[in-house]
């Protein structure tokens, strides 16, 4: 059976990345459709870390109620050396929420908006057609063909959209592996990244699960993948720490390796790639998760803004300038993190170092930021220099302090942030819907400009109808 269906995006993936996309998307009424090879929602425990841009984000959507009260840690790492995150934000820290729950609450909040998830429906091939792409969707029930103007990887570090866009990676392969177990049935001690003479071991206990991570010193696979069982790491365990773990009982077994990758174009054409689909990196701390999810935010009112008319070709090349200067520097910041980790007693006087600079304010500052993902300035970070938008981050205080504004932005539009008349000097700010600086200004409000922005992010315009052949 083969029928066609149509959408005016197509995401690939119901991830947390291609959730968080159908969201921004849905709410500025452009339908949606997502692609999702699982029957039902994966129930990994994989990433349980957001960090404070990304809930500046989730807060400026108004969907942190949904998350409720959510544990805190203001501690994090830098390469297993602790680092304070405490930076001027309402959400310093690292917040923890297993992924499967995020997704949860994206995906509900995605279909509430209207976006269409079709679960048991693989991307297998697309073409481009003279009004946009057409995708071939199978199913249990057969082949489909997807029209739609523009399509979306989200389909993580396997991407098939990535694959069928022939999209190069730069970067490098794994060579290290850090196994990791969740186990029940043992009462063992927490260890934090304790360096042992043969390897790393990380042992933390939450409820009745403890998860177990150890990496042998050395142990380089050829292929930097791993098929790892519960008792080759259990044995592994026993020989880096002197602990015998083989009594547990194994919920989830998996190891992931330093490969680290990025494709070097987030754009070709009608097609985009965003999270792990666009880069691929060592799971340290969340900020895959976190990259990703802001890589959604990014493109999500540019695509609607194309899809209305109101966007042009530079506003959405401007999506791979922007995200691809921040990617190559947050995995260039993992990179570093995985050697300081996974390298043997060799790393050892650079660990010395970098733990005698983390002392230092401005270095502790530098990288808590980085990881938090509130050090990014879209002015500094795209390449090209011939996009006109501004963009460094619009504090979620200042946003507070005008609810017009704080409205505009969690319906997803952009806003003007206008001082009180009696404030000296008057200061004006135009605001991306994704909280970034579009331009600012001291003075009397330039009324023209607060229109012509208005009228560009309001979107109260019907997209755009889409022809089909
Ligand atoms: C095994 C594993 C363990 C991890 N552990 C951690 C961790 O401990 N800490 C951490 O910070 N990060 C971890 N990560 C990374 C983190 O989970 C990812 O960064 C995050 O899930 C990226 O989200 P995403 O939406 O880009 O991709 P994904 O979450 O991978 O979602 C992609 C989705 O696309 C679907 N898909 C794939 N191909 C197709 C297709 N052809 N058609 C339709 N759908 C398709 C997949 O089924 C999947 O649901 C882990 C990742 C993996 C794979």
């Amino acid at each position: 059976m083969r029928t066609t269906l149509e959408a005016r995006v197509v995401i690939v993936g119901a991830g947390p990345v291609g959730l968080t996309l159908a969201g921004e998307l849905g709410l500025r009424g452009v339908d949606v459709v997502v692609l999702e090879s699982r029957d039902e929602p994966s129930t990994e425990s994989r990433a349980s870390t957001l960090h404070a841009r990304t809930m500046e984000l989730l807060a400026l959507r108004g969907l942190l109620d949904e998350f409720g009260e959510l544990p805190h840690e203001p501690l994090g790492h830098f390469g297993g050396i602790p680092l304070d995150l405490n930076l001027p934000s309402p959400y310093a820290g690292q917040w923890k929420v297993p992924q499967t729950r995020t997704t949860a609450i994206l995906r509900t909040w995605a279909v509430d908006l209207g976006a269409v998830v079709l679960d048991g429906h693989s991307l297998v091939n697309v073409t481009t057609t003279p009004s946009g792409i057409e995708a071939r969707v199978d199913s249990r029930h057969g082949s489909r063909n997807l029209h739609a103007s523009y399509l979306v990887g989200c389909d993580g570090e396997t991407s098939t959209t990535a694959r069928l866009m022939n999209t190069e990676f730069a970067g490098r392969s794994s060579d290290r592996l850090l196994h990791r177990v969740d186990v029940t049935g043992i009462d063992i001690r927490n260890r934090k990244f304790e360096r042992l003479p043969s390897g790393l071991a990380i042992a933390a206990r939450r409820e009745d699960v403890t998860r177990v991570m150890v990496h042998e010193f050395g142990s380089n696979p050829a292929d930097g993948r791993s098929d790892s069982t519960f008792d080759d790491i259990a044995r592994i365990w026993k020989r880096v720490t002197g602990e015998d773990i083989r009594s547990a009982k194994p919920q989830w077994v998996n190891s992931f390796g330093n490969a680290s990758q990025q494709a070097t174009q987030y754009r070709a054409g009608r097609f985009f790639l965003a999270g792990d689909a666009a880069h691929r990196q060592m799971p340290v701390g969340g900020q895959a998760l976190n990259l990703g999810m802001q890589d959604a935010f990014n493109l999500g009112w540019k695509l609607a803004m194309a899809m209305c008319g109101t966007g042009d070709e530079d506003l959405l090349d401007s999506y791979h300038d922007e995200r691809h200067a921040v990617g190559a520097r947050v995995l260039a910041g993992i990179e570093a993190q995985a050697s300081l980790l996974l390298g043997g007693p060799e790393i050892e006087p650079l660990r010395s170092i970098f733990t005698a600079l983390l002392e230092t304010e401005s270095v502790q500052m530098q990288l808590a930021a980085t990881i938090s993902g509130l050090d990014i300035d879209y002015r500094r970070e795209r390449s090209s220099g011939q996009s006109t938008l501004c963009g460094s981050r619009v504090h979620p205080d200042v946003v507070a302090s005008d609810p017009r504004a704080a409205d505009d932005l969690r319906r997803g539009c952009g806003a003007v942030i206008d001082s009180r008349p009696d404030c000296s000097p008057r200061r004006w700010q135009i605001v991306r819907p994704d909280g970034y600086e579009e331009c600012a200004g001291t003075g009397s409000s330039p009324h023209s400009t607060f229109e012509e922005w208005h009228q560009f992010t309001q979107f109260d315009r019907e997209p755009q109808r889409l022809e089909t052949s």
